[in-house]
């Protein structure tokens, strides 16, 4: 790895099966990206052995690092820097900030993944400028984060915006939760690939989501059914969620994402039938990708570290 410039911050991406990591300088600037496997396969401790190293080594290839960003997913305690719990890493109440602070002898700032996507989405990205708003994430599962008054909301236990556990109908499919119903159970790609290979009689083996919404679009009748009942649980679980917050805008990432209209049109049109003293706000797609949960962790490294607010809003000017 080639060094890097001055004063920069280490930011590292957890997820299930890879760990995406940079350092990124005080403009913005992401001065190089590392991929690793995450080793959930081995057990918790490599996968905490695997994204200390990953820091340690970004981090060393500059003697003036000032913080270290971590974005991880499952329940996490924010303000503590402890995960709560997180199933696809193994992890029960791990205080991954100062198992990091330990190792590296540096500050060190954690924030939950979807938050972190949904805050640099605020700085950078889709919701630039805005106050309120839900940042939901469609992949394999459900994801979603709420920002209001500009801060991503984590409530008393840092579980809160739990979107994808939101019961759309009692009498629904069961949810990986071991619950029936939830919003995930209806719209995560996960589900409607299953649902759509349950229901259909051929040419439904190895389907994806993307693959269902094209269906739909093509006018086959049972990826039609399917991907109306997602898009209906989607305005169901948004129309409720408008309804307690009136957010100004709602921004939609995750792979399923890049459906395009056959998502936004849809949603949008389902919302509108939805809402009932209000007309709903706009529903638009996310803009950083993949890249987003590595940007709002190193939003909150350059933050813990004490940067200039007035430096962080440029940060727009870079991209
Ligand atoms: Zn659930």
């Amino acid at each position: 790895m080639r060094p890097v410039a001055p004063h920069h911050v280490v930011a590292i991406d957890v997820g299930g099966t890879s760990l995406k990591g940079s350092c990124v300088d005080g403009d913005g600037h992401a001065l190089s990206l590392e991929r690793r496997p995450t080793r959930a396969a081995d057990g918790p401790d490599a996968v905490i052995g695997a994204v200390l190293e990953l820091a340690a080594e970004l981090a060393s290839a500059s003697p003036d690092r000032v913080a270290v960003g971590l974005a991880l997913p499952g329940v996490v305690d924010d303000e503590t820097g402890t995960v709560i719990s997180a199933a696809n890493l193994r992890w029960r109440n791990v205080p991954i900030a100062s198992l990091a602070r330990e190792r590296l002898g540096t500050t060190v700032a954690v924030m939950h993944d979807v938050r972190a996507a949904a805050v640099a989405e605020g700085l950078l990205g889709a919701a630039r400028d805005a106050h309120d708003y839900l940042l939901i994430t469609l992949g394999t599962g459900v994801g979603a984060a709420m920002v209001i008054r500009g801060e991503p909301y984590t409530g008393a236990h840092g579980f809160g915006g739990e979107l994808g556990h939101v019961a759309v109908e009692p009498r629904g499919p069961l949810c990986g939760c071991g619950r029936a119903g939830c919003l995930e159970a209806f719209a995560s790609a996960g589900h409607i690939a299953l649902r759509y290979q349950a229901m259909a009689d051929e040419h439904a083996e190895g389907c994806t989501a993307r693959d269902v919404a094209q269906r739909a679009a093509d006018g086959e009748p049972i990826a039609g059914a399917v991907w109306q009942e997602a898009i209906d649980a989607l305005a169901i679980a948004v129309a409720n969620y408008v309804t307690l917050l009136d957010p100004e805008l709602i921004v939609i990432g995750g792979g399923m994402a890049a459906a395009g209209e056959e998502l936004f049109g849809s949603l949008r049109h389902r919302l509108e039938a939805h809402m009932r003293f209000a007309k709903p706000p706009p529903v638009v797609p996310a803009r950083l990708g993949e890249e987003a949960g590595r940007y709002g962790a190193a939003i909150g490294a350059w933050r813990a570290a004490g940067i200039d607010e007035a430096r962080l809003r440029n940060w727009q000017a870079a991209r």
